[in-house]
């Protein structure tokens, strides 16, 4: 048999990438620089005391190549290179003339490509001598990656978890425990900006920004401290880019190239690895794949949010970055990706975007069960509801295709398995779900909150 008839399309553990791929270095504008509480541009020194300091340095870097060091080769060594997956059967479902590839990031306890940026960051801390950490979770799988990689590393980590994401995943909040991780429900009375909410709202379920402000606060506030952050920042999108780097060398064993490249966007990172070094080409005027980013209709930062300068988190205590953003004071309906719950977007992936590099498409949560349902039969891998998001859209694309006849070659990040969210399979399954999209008026009162910035 030959690979073009394979299925998985494995890449040999030698091939695995040994330097990451900064996108920044291509970009033909920068993003905005960050602000420093004072308002003005931020350097690296400002993000020490929150950051492990090379850390801070990957978040200023231009730099095209980053060398991966040995110690975090050996744990990626572990779960990658992750399968890239031409998805037959799901085509054949379809009756569509499109070739569908997945490229797939569950293969790894925490479940999801959040691994990727957690092993790093935890092993540029424990460098610096950092005696512990705090991060925030939404859905769980970030604080899930975390706990696996500090355990690893023996970093001792508190997990501010959202409390609504804490009380839907009973079993994510176990096994970050079960990894060694303190985890406590966000808004938490632990810290100011937790006391704050909870005073002003006792019933709050939570937010990624609220557990965000609360991580940080805990990092300042410890001594030899440091705060890790799942998403977003650009040391992240640079991890990440171990899946587009990979998943690029898979294409050309089969002699592929995608023609339409689709990821969920959250806070961007999975999205922005998957599509790095094919964006490079497209930068540079070698290819031309349509890049699509997928939101959901509850938190459409992309596709109805501002690009403005804003906080990261709902305290207003982090630095602030030029983004789409629905506002740091905008709470999300309580919809089952919590993953896709945060009010920002990368600034990275916001300049590309602005500048018409990328499109972006917001979807209903009926339409994304459907899809992870009717995926899952065919491709027999549970999908987390986050990436069933890019499975909706390469799923109407590939139905497009059979409409138009174009035998387009669709590549989709699937970025996490759905083991940990039967809750919400559940609900889907006594047809419970219902679809969210916040009004108008809702999304002014967040860009009201808006910083004012000359
Ligand atoms: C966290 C998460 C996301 C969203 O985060 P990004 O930074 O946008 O990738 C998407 N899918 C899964 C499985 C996740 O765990």
């Amino acid at each position: 048999m030959s690979l073009k008839d394979a299925n998985r399309i494995n890449l040999p553990e030698s091939e695995i990438p040994r330097q990451w791929y900064n996108l920044r270095a291509d970009m033909k504008e920068q993003p905005d620089p960050y602000l420093n509480p004072a308002m003005r541009p931020a350097k690296a020194e400002d993000f020490f005391p929150i950051f492990a300091e090379e850390l801070a340095r990957q978040e200023f870097s231009t730099e095209r190549f980053i060398e991966i060091p040995d110690e975090i080769l050996e744990i990626y060594k572990m779960y990658r290179p992750s399968p890239l997956i031409r998805a037959r059967q799901l085509e054949r479902a379809l009756k569509t003339p499109a070739k569908i590839y997945f490229k797939y990031e569950g293969n790894n306890t925490s479940g999801s490509h959040k691994l990727n940026s957690a092993v790093p960051q935890v092993y540029y801390n424990k460098k610096q001598g950092i005696t512990n950490l705090t991060t925030e979770t939404g859905a769980g799988q970030w604080g899930t990656a975390l706990a696996v990689a500090a355990n690893y590393y023996e970093v001792p980590l508190t997990v501010y978890m959202v409390k609504i994401s804490a009380e839907q995943k009973p079993y994510r909040k176990a096994i970050m425990e079960t990894f060694g991780a303190k985890v406590l429900k966000s808004p938490s009375d632990t810290t100011e900006a937790g006391r704050g909410i909870l005073a002003a709202d006792p019933n709050n379920r939570g937010s990624l920004g609220t557990a965000i402000s609360e991580a940080v606060e805990a990092a300042v506030t410890t001594p030899n401290s440091r705060y890790v952050l799942g998403s977003v920042l650009n040391q992240v999108l640079l991890h990440q880019s171990v899946i587009g780097l990979e998943a690029q060398k898979q294409l050309e064993m089969v002699d592929e190239y995608p023609d339409i490249i689709i990821g969920c966007a959250g806070g961007g990172s999975n999205l922005g690895g998957l599509i790095a070094p094919f964006m490079r080409d497209k930068l540079s005027g070698k290819a031309n794949p349509e890049i699509i980013a997928v939101e959901p209709t509850a938190c459409p930062s992309f596709t109805r949010g501002r690009y403005a300068y804003d906080f990261c988190d709902t305290g207003k205590i982090t630095p602030l970055a030029k983004m789409y953003t629905l506002g740091c004071g905008f709470i999300p309906s309580s919809i089952h990706a919590g993953g896709l719950r945060y009010h920002g977007m990368s600034p990275i992936l916001s300049k590309l975007y602005h500048d018409g590099y990328l499109s972006a498409r917001a979807v209903y949560q009926t339409g994304v069960f459907e899809a992870a349902v009717f995926f899952a039969k065919y491709e027999t891998i549970l999908p987390a509801p986050e990436s069933a998001h890019a499975i909706r859209a390469a799923m109407d694309e590939a139905i497009r295709c059979r409409k138009s006849g174009e035998a387009k070659t669709i590549l989709f990040g699937l970025s996490g398995h759905g083991n940990f969210d039967l809750a919400a399979y559940m609900e889907y399954n006594m047809k419970k779900i219902v679809d969210y999209a916040p009004s108008d008026e809702e999304l002014e009162r967040g860009f009201a909150g808006l910083p004012d910035v000359k």
